[in-house]
């Protein structure tokens, strides 16, 4: 079976295997299953409807491991988590994830990271300062969303998977993840209601589009040109511009949905009118939404935001092509919440 330790790693099929090799009906499934999403127990012994020897046998199996809380912190409409993982690697670093939640009229939404660093070097970006030394399993995916819904006493409608880390680099543990949250005995959250936003790893978008448990996509631009994009982004060395929206179109054209399109506003860096016209000849009439991002400012990165006025002139040149466009309220600047920044914050002041 593969599956770690960790009960919440397992998908819903791997939990009918087990029955059966434990023998005992499938049929126990969604119990299991119900008790673990729904009434989220702490205990295999609070499983309903099972027998005692079932409730023992899971015990001596499986874990039922969260992450552990390290800090926490809130503003009007948004929570900030930095967990720490529980350690299974051999390097034997300590293994800092975060989670910002946000609470909007549609819903909560929960934003998670996917990796343990990341290797991607975005040069706006903290996370990219750490480089990767662990790929979330599936199981530390699901547990950071039952560890906030504990903490929190929220239920969590909407999924993204945009904290550190680049989930298309972590691809089978993220896939996993997505039919454990999915299926309708456990949390049950729908296609719609989940988004994987990637750097740009074109192949990876295609398996993605071709998966029976894919969500929405969003995908990390920010610049509409190869020399804007390479200088911000190195993985457009390898997957250029046009590349990668012919990718993306595909991905449409099979799913029937609309591609988010992610544009951090960085002054004299992207975010001229000819730009904007740029971007905008590149999405032409197709099925994009084009979501421009205030830049929250961290040291020694050499970028500066954009002033309104100059997203406002960049937003103009969009509409007046007819694209759909959107500016992003600015969640997580007022909790340190910027990709990263509370576990910079945290590094900092444990060195102090
Ligand atoms: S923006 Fe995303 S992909 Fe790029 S370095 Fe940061 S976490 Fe990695």
């Amino acid at each position: 079976m593969n599956h770690d330790a960790n009960i919440y790693g397992l998908t819903y099929t791997q939990l009918e295997d087990f029955l059966i090799a434990a023998g005992e009906k499938k049929t126990k499934a969604p119990f299991i299953f119900q008790s673990l999403y729904r009434t989220q127990i702490s205990s295999f012994m609070d499983v309903a409807d099972i027998n005692q020897r079932l409730k023992t046998q899971l015990a001596e199996t499986f874990s039922m491991t969260l992450p552990q809380l390290i800090r926490q912190t809130a503003a009007a409409d948004t929570v900030k988590f930095l967990f720490a993982l529980p350690n299974t690697d051999s390097d034997k670093q300590d293994h800092l994830i975060e989670a910002v939640l946000m609470k909007q009229n549609y819903g909560s939404s929960l934003c998670i990271s996917t990796q343990v660093g990341c290797n991607m070097a975005c040069a706006f970006c903290q996370s990219g300062r750490f480089k990767k030394v662990h790929n979330l399993t599936a199981a530390e995916l699901v547990s950071q969303m039952i560890a906030v819904q504990k903490l929190t006493d929220c239920t969590i409608q909407n999924v993204v998977l945009m904290g550190i880390g680049e989930p298309f680099d972590n691809y089978d543990n993220i896939m996993q993840f997505l039919e454990i949250i999915m299926h309708p005995h456990g949390l049950a959250i729908g296609k719609n209601h989940i988004t994987v936003s990637t750097c740009g790893i074109a192949p990876k978008i295609n398996d993605y589009a071709m998966h029976p448990q894919h969500g929405l996509l969003a995908i990390s631009l920010h610049a509409p040109d190869d020399t804007t994009r390479s200088r911000l982004m190195p993985i457009n060395r390898r997957y250029p511009v046009t590349e990668l929206m012919n990718t993306a179109r595909e991905y449409i054209r099979i799913t029937g949905k609309k591609v988010m399109l992610e544009y951090i506003m960085l002054h004299e860096v992207n975010d001229t009118p000819e730009q904007a016209q740029l971007l905008a000849d590149l999405i032409g009439k197709d099925k994009f939404h084009v979501n421009l991002i205030p830049y929250n400012a961290t040291e020694n990165f050499g970028f500066q935001p954009s002033s309104r006025a100059r997203i406002l002139a960049f937003y103009d040149v969009l509409k007046k092509n007819n694209i759909t466009v959107t500016m992003r309220r600015e969640f997580g600047a007022s909790v340190n919440a910027a990709c990263g920044q509370l576990r910079a914050d945290y590094e900092h002041s444990i060195q102090q």
